[in-house]
């Protein structure tokens, strides 16, 4: 199998973001991944959708996000966006420990658990239009 690509999106509602990890790893499980590979995928979508939901659109319910994968070869690219409220400053936002809402208890360590669990992460914002997060994972089982 050389090529394959897929395409999704959805409300943002956190109910979708369940959906949303399950169908990135439904498409994936054709590169014949390990348990741990399948792990790191959901986890690294989760952070970028809940990301989309909870700070881009505000948590407001009324947004799209989108997702697009790409598999060539043994390489598979992941693309999550979103037309929200954007990130001003994109280096700041990618520190370990970084949040803009401490008050809502969140971590700040979205950006940095995917940069963990993927090979490659690539963000992309401007604000009042939009963000988006390009991750690439090289599967071992096919290489
Ligand atoms: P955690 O993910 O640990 O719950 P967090 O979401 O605040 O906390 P990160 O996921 O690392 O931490 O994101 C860091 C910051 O980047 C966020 O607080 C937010 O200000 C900004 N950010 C991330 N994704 C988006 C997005 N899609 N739209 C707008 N701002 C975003
Ligand atoms: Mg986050």
């Amino acid at each position: 199998m050389e090529e394959n690509k897929m395409k999704i999106e959805f409300l943002s509602k956190s109910q979708n973001e369940g959906f949303a990890r399950v169908a990135v790893a439904a498409f994936i499980s054709q590169l014949d991944p390990t348990i741990e590979e399948i792990s790191d995928i959901k986890t690294a979508v989760s952070e970028a959708v809940t990301n989309s939901i909870i700070h881009g659109y505000e948590d407001k319910g009324n947004g799209t996000v989108f997702i697009e994968v790409t598999i060539i070869k043994n390489e598979a690219t992941i693309v999550i966006w979103d037309n929200g409220t954007g990130i001003e400053d994109i280096d700041l936002a990618r520190e370990p420990l970084y949040t803009s809402k401490p008050e809502l208890e969140r971590s700040g360590m979205g950006f940095t658990v995917m940069e963990t669990f993927m090979d490659e992460l690539k963000v992309f914002s401007e604000k009042g239009k939009g963000t988006k997060v390009v991750m690439k994972k090289v599967f071992k089982s096919l290489s």
